[in-house]
């Protein structure tokens, strides 16, 4: 570990201003909209709120089903949404969030609601917004459930990022700004460099920790029974090659990890991300009853309108790709060169490498294109 990153303890980076100021620098974070339309009136809803810390809080969605829904406009201890699942006899916890925080302030929530024994936590993938925190549950002796990637995932990506130096870990960003020829590419080059110095300091904050019970995808879909309560785990392809979801079709709420954005551009730089395989999977889930509940991995709580808003955000990235594609421009000029149109004006941006750049040059190479 560097000296550099000794200082920076997972408080400081939570609570520091100039990292509160840098997270924001990465693009367009809009804070969290209210619930809109039909969510207003759904039954299944509560309108009032369990517990609220700003940078989280917590609503009844369902019969034992609970949604965490993060606004990092407010801070960083969760980042990501998650939610919880209360039978008669066990909980299920979702999500290990970006700090033991925030992994502490969800078990809080469910403690508000059920004394029932945790069965298990369950990370939906490996990346950091969503298992940061898991130590939490280590120190409390939570069984940590996950795809059973999510392991080997983690220490590829931040374990190997423990004790590197930042400037080696940022150097091919870096050459990225140094070789911008424009000054959008610079602009964007930047951005992922904030990103990544972001993570890097996060990590080297956190004390990692791995689930310890791997779930096999091939193995799945399996049905937990937590007391009058089921709820299936499912496999689906698209935003990191481990994402699970959890879904309880007797109530049509679909807790959905990152393969579902509200409100927010998708982040396709995972290099097991699939434009193809992701729009195959937002097909299945439109498949699904008209009244399905989504709690989305990041973004507000949606039904089927936020399923066909992601969808036609890659419809879009796909067509002017494709634009670009049959105009002959080379796929390193065309990951910049997408226009976030007037109708996604509302939609969060993060930064571009981590977003739409790689979408671009995905689709490209599943077009066989250089
Ligand atoms: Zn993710």
């Amino acid at each position: 570990m560097s000296a550099d990153s000794q200082r920076i303890s997972r408080r400081a980076f939570v609570t520091g201003t100039s990292s509160f100021a840098a997270f924001h620098s990465l693009g367009r974070i809009l804070p969290l909209p209210p619930l809109t339309g039909a969510l207003q009136t759904d039954s299944r809803l509560s309108q009032t709120v369990v517990a609220d810390k700003g940078f989280a809080s917590v609503r009844k969605i369902g019969n034992g089903l609970y949604a965490t829904i993060s606004d990092p406009s407010k801070g960083f201890q969760t980042i990501c949404n998650g939610g919880f699942l209360a039978g008669k006899d066990s909980a299920l916890l979702l999500e290990g969030f970006m700090s033991p925080d925030g992994a502490a302030f969800q078990m809080d929530a469910l403690r508000m609601v059920s004394q029932v024994p945790v069965k298990a936590a369950l990370d939906t993938h490996y990346h950091y917004d969503h298992s940061t925190g898991n130590s939490f549950y280590g120190v409390n002796h939570v069984p940590l459930w996950a795809h059973a990637a999510v392991a080997r995932r983690i220490m590829e990506s931040y374990g190997a990022m423990q004790g590197a130096e930042k400037s080696a870990v940022l150097a091919p960003l870096e050459a990225g700004v140094r070789d911008a020829k424009t000054d959008l590419q610079k602009q964007h080059a930047q951005g992922n460099i904030g990103m990544l110095t972001n993570i890097f300091n996060v990590v080297n904050g956190s004390v990692l920790a791995l689930p310890n019970r791997p779930l096999d995808p091939t193995k799945l879909p399996i049905t937990i029974d937590l007391g009058g309560l089921t709820a299936q785990i499912e496999s689906f392809a698209g935003h990191s090659g481990t994402d699970l979801i959890v879904r309880i079709p007797e109530q049509n709420v679909v807790y959905t990890g990152d393969l579902l954005f509200s409100g927010v551009y998708p982040y396709c730089f995972d290099q097991q991300a699939t434009i193809s395989g992701w729009r195959a999977t937002l097909r299945t889930f439109s498949s699904w009853d008209k009244d399905t509940l989504f709690v989305p991995g990041h973004g507000q709580i949606c039904g089927q309108e936020g399923v066909t808003a992601l969808a036609n955000i890659f419809d879009d990235i796909a067509e002017q790709a494709e634009k670009m594609h049959k105009a002959g421009v080379p796929v390193q000029e065309a990951a910049d060169l997408y226009v976030v149109p007037e109708k996604f004006k509302n939609f969060s941006v993060g930064p571009w490498g981590f977003t739409i750049g790689p979408a671009i040059t995905k689709l490209y190479a599943e077009w066989g294109a250089k």
